[in-house]
């Protein structure tokens, strides 16, 4: 897992884990996959990079030439935590 610094605390070893991130618009759905999360365990937040921010902006505002369709298993998780 790659190691950065974290923008928060400034210190070294955050670790950036790739995730899957769903945006709803209207009743569409849409999934960005391999989205890097830094996570830090020395003040122990997460948080996406501005670049990353934008990149999310760009692939959002472009989802139609950039996104493939794909039937999706769902589940719906139905403990109370
Ligand atoms: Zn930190």
């Amino acid at each position: 897992m790659p190691l950065t610094t974290c923008d928060l605390c400034g210190k070294k070893g955050a670790r950036v884990r790739r995730v899957t991130r769903s945006y709803a618009r209207g009743n569409a759905e849409f999934l960005i996959r391999g989205v890097p999360v830094v996570s830090c365990p020395h003040c122990g937040e997460s948080y996406l990079t501005a670049e990353t921010l934008r990149e999310i902006e760009r692939i959002k505002l472009h989802r139609h030439q950039l996104a493939v369709q794909q039937p999706i298993a769902v589940a719906q998780y139905s403990g109370t935590e």
